[in-house]
């Protein structure tokens, strides 16, 4: 999970205003979730990554794992893999269960690169990559209900897998030139790891949800990054299961 190309291993990880933050509340946790169900395997010794191995520098630690497997309802499915630490097994299942709501929120294209999702108890940085996802109860918490933009850090997350895929094909390079600006202040100081994931969240809120920004939070997405924009929309992603909102048709 452990990668220089995302989130994930990297270490200090300096908070940058990014399109979370700008757009904070617009994806709401009433809109369809995929989550399906999800079913206990047991407990499993897992490698994995935590940002707080090596004093918080980030490292690959064994756990025995409380492994779950999630089924979506677009047939899709995934593995998470519960660490201990975030309680007995009744907690552990109400967590996991949780959290598999919250990524159900994802459209497929993005559920489709997820083979496992880590889930931590503590408050450390979400992740994503490597086809995983890097959560921490605590911290899913606190966004939630504190800044009250989980669910778009979550899909900035999730995008990091896309982003592996693509962020150095010559259409999204040629594009990201066309542009010549970025999104967001994070997007722009990490333009290769950071710009897929800032620039996807941005089209997803622009396309599905534009009732539920401004007309300047709309203008600002169209004249920053056109040709982004344009390139995703030509991807014609599995989207489901969101829907755009009421307000209107799709833009
Ligand atoms: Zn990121």
């Amino acid at each position: 999970m452990i990668s220089g190309g995302s989130c994930l291993g990297q270490k200090p990880w300096p908070y940058k205003p990014g399109v979370a933050e700008n757009y904070a509340g617009v994806i709401h946790s009433t809109d369809p979730s995929a989550f399906a169900s999800i079913v206990y395997v047991g407990q499993q010794a897992k490698t994995v990554f935590d940002r707080r191995a090596n004093n918080n520098n980030g490292g690959r630690i064994k756990i025995e794992a409380h492994v779950f497997t999630i089924t979506w309802s677009d047939s899709l499915s995934s593995k998470l893999l519960a660490n201990p630490d975030i309680g007995d097994l009744t907690t552990v299942t109400a967590q996991a269960e949780r959290h598999a709501r919250i990524v159900g929120l994802l459209p497929h294209c993005l559920r489709s690169l997820i083979d496992r999702i880590v889930l931590h108890g503590g408050n450390m940085a979400l992740g994503g990559g490597n086809r995983g996802l890097l959560l921490y109860s605590e911290r899913t918490m606190r966004h939630e209900t504190k800044a009250g933009k989980l669910h778009e850090i979550m899909l900035h997350e999730a995008a990091h897998n896309l982003g592996q895929i693509m962020q150095r094909s010559p259409e999204w390079v040629a594009a990201q030139n066309s542009d010549n600006a970025f999104i967001s202040k994070y997007a722009q100081d990490f333009p290769q790891r950071e710009d897929v994931s800032e620039s996807f969240l941005a089209w997803f809120i622009l396309r599905y949800h534009r009732h539920r920004i401004t007309e300047e939070q709309a203008n600002t997405i169209r004249d920053q990054i056109p040709a982004r924009l344009k390139y995703f929309d030509e991807q014609n992603y599995h989207m489901s299961p969101v829907e755009a909102d009421a307000g209107g048709p799709r833009e």
